[in-house]
């Protein structure tokens, strides 16, 4: 049987892993990784991420050499060196087919379009294998036959065509003999990109992300939906990381939920369905990103709102990535994301808004900073998370609603512990002033005074979308 080449990106799993079973299928498996860092960081990555990244491949690694499957690692410059460093290896091998699992922003689909075509042009096999959502891009679209630019009909259309058959878990490979190809070490990293990684006891690597599922649905799940919101609790599963490098699929999660729920993704526990949207979410701003090919380039998804008039602000820029705005809550979520390399959904909803709405600074700006810091950073959920939260977006929130940070900190940190614990120099006060410290206080504690004033920074990003006409 010939040899098969596969080469992992984001789906650093021996289980359910669309592309490894299917070369499995055919014949004994090579494995290649290629690294190249300097592309990471090209679009934006940062340490923890990368850190991660290379985690995850050397956790792959052990795994794969389990079955006696070699891994091959090679270092590149960035995507244009892919091509030729797969042909070399596919023609030094005698490789028969290039298997690998697609990804949908622009960028990864040019790359992988430049390798499939050398390989054709070589007279060798190449199989793009969809396996990261359960529907390829392209496959739910409106009447129209357009993609959906509004989560809820799309959300709609996927309960509707979801089927067993599309969550059937692929199989983990068998052992194989292969003598005489030896598995290759992890390429060294710069050493300033390497000691900048803060994340790495928090976020053990590899397919462990299974027992974070497991304890997922044995202790939060069905409190999911009155838990979810609120920072200072861990109500939230806590695998974005691991859904973002593919150390976990989607539909682990999915046929983990339907075990619990008999049988069940959109009713049933109310939990375990809200928990499926979610998944849901992540599915739909892969389409977007892959359908709507501007958002890969630095273009807002609402065209209309190209011109508007972002501030040029660099103090504020300076606050708000420092966590020192003055408004608390949006203090503690900033000061997680750099302190822990992640940040809770809601405080990203609350400190993107914060940022282009109160500040009016370019979410652009955001977008490349949350990606530098995020170890779970993935570009169409940030770029879609950023989008929705600065009104230029899918299913964005409309351009008049802010969020108050000082009412979400009331509501999703009744008692001030999370502040306390981020913004430490508030906790001497009691619960209730630490969600708006009053001034002598703040000078007191050297806490800075809120940087904008709620009301008149709604007024000035209200004036600006509506210039837009
Ligand atoms: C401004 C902004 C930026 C964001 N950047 C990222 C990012 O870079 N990477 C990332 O994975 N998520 C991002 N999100 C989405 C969301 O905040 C995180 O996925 C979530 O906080 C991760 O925690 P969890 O794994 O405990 O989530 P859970 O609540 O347990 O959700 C389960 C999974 O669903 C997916 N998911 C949940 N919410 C969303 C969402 N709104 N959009 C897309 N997928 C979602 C994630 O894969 C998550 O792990 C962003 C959201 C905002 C508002």
């Amino acid at each position: 049987m010939a040899l098969q080449l596969v080469w992992f990106r984001s789906d650093l799993r021996l289980n359910d892993n669309r592309a490894l079973a299917a070369a499995a299928a055919r014949g004994p498996v090579l494995a290649v990784f290629l690294h190249s860092p300097a592309q990471w960081q090209a679009h934006g990555h940062g340490a923890n991420k990368i850190d991660f990244w290379r985690r995850g491949v050397a956790a792959l690694a052990e795994a794969l050499g389990e079955l006696n499957i070699p891994l091959l690692q090679r270092g590149i410059a960035d995507f244009d060196a892919a091509p030729r460093t797969l042909l070399a290896l596919a023609r030094e091998h005698h490789a028969e087919t290039l298997h690998f699992n697609r990804e949908y922003p622009l960028n990864e689909r040019r790359r992988d379009a430049a390798v499939q075509a050398a390989f054709s042009a070589a007279g060798l096999g190449s199989h793009g294998h969809h396996d990261a959502v359960a529907f390829a891009p392209g496959e739910l679209l409106t009447g129209k036959g357009d993609y959906y630019g509004v989560f809820t009909p799309f959300a709609k259309a996927w309960h509707r065509h979801i089927t067993a058959e599309r969550l059937a878990l692929a199989d983990a490979p068998p052992a194989q003999t292969l003598p005489g190809i030896p598995s290759e070490p992890l390429p060294a990293l710069d050493a300033a990109l390497a000691d900048e990684a803060i994340v790495g006891h928090q976020w053990p690597a590899g397919e462990a992300a299974a027992d974070r599922l497991g304890h997922f649905l044995r202790y939060r799940s069905r409190h999911y939906l009155e838990q979810r919101d609120f920072p200072g609790v861990h109500g939230t599963s806590e695998l974005s990381p691991y859904l973002a490098l593919g150390m976990i699929s989607y539909r682990q999660c999915l046929n983990a939920v339907m075990a619990e729920n008999d049988g069940q993704l959109n009713e049933g526990d109310a939990g375990l369905a809200a928990w499926v949207n979610e998944l849901v979410w992540r599915e739909f701003y892969q389409h977007v990103a892959a359908g709507f090919p501007r958002v890969c380039r630095y273009q807002p998804f609402k065209q209309g709102t190209l011109a508007l008039e972002w501030r040029d602000d660099d103090e504020g820029f300076a606050a708000w990535c420092e966590g020192r705005t003055g408004y608390p809550l949006v203090d503690a979520g900033m000061r997680q994301l750099v302190a822990t390399g992640w940040m809770h959904n809601r405080l990203r909803m609350v400190t993107a808004m914060f940022l282009a709405k109160h500040l009016l600074i370019d979410w652009r700006r955001g977008e490349a900073f949350f990606l530098r810091h995020l170890v779970d950073g993935e570009f169409a959920a940030n770029n879609g998370g950023w989008q929705w939260a600065a009104s230029t977006g899918t299913d964005a929130v409309p351009y008049f609603r802010l969020f108050n940070p000082t009412t979400q900190s009331t509501r999703f940190d009744p008692d001030a512990e999370f502040i306390a614990h981020w913004v430490p120099e508030l906790a001497p006060l009691p619960p209730r002033a630490r969600h708006n410290p009053p001034a002598a206080e703040r000078g007191r504690l050297g806490y800075p005074r809120p940087i904008v004033e709620h009301k008149a920074a709604r007024q000035r990003a209200l004036a600006a979308f509506k210039a837009l006409g």
